[in-house]
């Protein structure tokens, strides 16, 4: 069997005030994409460990991806998709093409480049090849892409630790496909909810998560996921839905799709995010009494698309004179290159992040202590996409009073205390540790944060839906329209 391999996965936060750019992704090609995956904890990864299981000859494409951010600009969208249509047509003929995308990417002129890109392939391919897909759990789902593929697998999980184990089922379907054993049915069932994604680690969103594994037990259930949509991107496809998928039987993936989406409308309520101030947010963790407590700049976080560089949450913990206190990551490349000329041990002053969207704070003007200086470079540790190289260019360990606060080069969401490492950082000797990541950190520090807070801020972010200004979405939606039903 000869499978392709490749995708474009993005998440896109249409709030945000600049396009992503070609320069925003990492794109590899050919033996590159081989070598940044294999054994790997990522969706690539698992394809390539499933396709060499079964003895199939794998052709690498092309896989670009990026951390969230803005709307992708025509001319990125366009080069990047070209490309890969072009590699898919240099390894034919094949058998299947494997499709690591994600579901809330959008791009300007296009719209959802999920049904875009599955749409080109499968008129590049013909009707016969198969093409599997895996998405992310916060895609906003657009029926439409069932017509154009034959399975589509997401991620159950937030933080997503089984984007490895997705990968492979999109693989390991593929010889029911040809032999005719399997023949999958999808049935996608979407809800009128504006829901601010949640972990599934506890809380609601771990109950839909249980359910969900209950319907599969069934043996003509393929797969039950349940996406929480991602609601800081507005388009009419924005919001939760569940994805079921059966052997030959609609009837019965529309059942299950059904009840979940049921049951989750049913506990809507629960949903609602326990967000504080920044101010509230420290407070309660100074009196957590059992330490390290992470604080979470729910506000912006780099994997939600936001500029990384917010200052609100900052700002709060200089205000309370914290000790014991550790913050990543800040995004402010013009402060690292100032630190990099002025060297380890130098004291200068600088005016710190809130310089990409003022709706995010301005920046912090104060002295710092230059601690450290790295390359930036590291290998990710958490169960959520262990392996991987991580690179967000050069840093800083700055301390200013008594906060030691790590500034990057690239946006980076800290999924693991790797960024603090790296820098001499033992979080587990910390008090507060300041996240700019919201749930993805949940898999790679746990048995280190013993509680968690999650500090709001205005920005594109923010989970005070109302101050998102919405054009595109379905009304009525909970909560906005407190008379939306199910
Ligand atoms: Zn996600």
């Amino acid at each position: 069997m000869r499978i392709a391999l490749g995708g474009i996965l993005h998440e896109t936060n249409t709030f945000r005030n600049e396009d992503a750019q070609l320069s925003d992704f990492d794109i590899v090609r050919g033996e590159s994409l081989i070598a940044a995956h294999q054994g790997v904890r990522s969706y690539i990864g698992g394809m390539l460990n499933a396709a060499a299981t079964m003895g199939a000859t794998v052709l690498p494409a092309m896989f670009a991806s990026a951390e969230a951010g803005g709307t992708i600009s025509e001319r990125a969208y366009s080069g990047m998709v070209d490309n890969l249509l072009d590699e898919i047509r240099t390894a034919l003929p094949i058998d299947a093409v494997g499709l690591a995308l994600h579901g809330a990417g959008i791009a300007r002129g296009v719209g959802n480049i999920e049904v875009d890109i599955c749409r080109k392939v499968r008129q590049l391919v013909g009707p016969t090849t198969k093409i599997v897909v895996t998405l992310d759990l916060h895609g906003n789902l657009d029926r439409q892409i069932s017509e154009y593929v034959d399975a589509i697998f997401g991620t159950n999980y937030h933080p997503h630790t089984d984007m490895f184990e997705r990968g492979q089922d999109a693989i390991n379907i593929l010889p029911g496909l040809f032999d005719g054993t399997v023949v999958p049915r999808i049935h996608i069932e979407k809800l009128p909810f504006l829901m601010v994604t949640s972990t599934t680690m506890h809380g609601p969103a771990a109950e839909v998560e249980k359910l969900c594994r209950q319907i599969e037990d069934d043996p003509d259930i393929i797969a039950c996921t349940f996406f929480h949509g991602f609601v800081w991107t507005d388009t009419p496809d924005t919001g939760p839905s569940v994805l079921a998928v059966s052997n030959r039987n609609i009837e019965k993936a529309a059942e299950a799709a059904r009840r979940v989406a049921r049951f989750v409308w049913d506990n809507r309520d629960k949903f609602r995010p326990n967000a504080l101030a920044p101010k509230e947010a420290i407070a309660s963790a100074l009196d957590a009494g059992d330490w390290p407590v992470a604080v979470l700049d729910g506000g912006d976080d780099p994997g939600g698309g936001c500029p990384g560089d917010g200052t609100y949450l900052l700002r709060a913990m200089l205000e309370a004179n914290l000790v014991d206190a550790c913050f990543a990551a800040m995004f402010d490349p013009s402060v690292v290159a100032q630190a990099h000329e002025a060297g380890v041990g130098a004291t200068i002053e600088i005016e710190l992040g809130g310089k990409i969207d003022p709706r995010h704070g301005a920046p912090v003007a104060s002295s710092a202590y230059i601690k450290a200086l790295t390359d930036g470079n590291f290998l990710c540790q958490s169960p959520m996409g262990r392996g991987s190289q991580v690179s967000v260019g050069r840093t800083v360990r700055l301390q200013i009073g008594a906060i030691d606060i790590v500034v990057v080069s690239e946006r980076h969401q800290p999924i693991d205390p790797e960024i603090f490492l790296l820098h001499g950082i033992d979080v587990s000797r910390y008090r507060i540790v300041a996240l700019k990541c919201t749930n993805h950190w949940r898999a790679g520090f746990a048995g280190i944060v013993k509680r968690d807070f999650l500090a709001d801020s205005p920005g594109i972010m923010s989970r005070d839906l109302k101050t998102h200004l919405y054009r595109q979405i379905l009304r009525p939606v909970w909560p906005l329209d407190p008379q939306a039903t199910y």
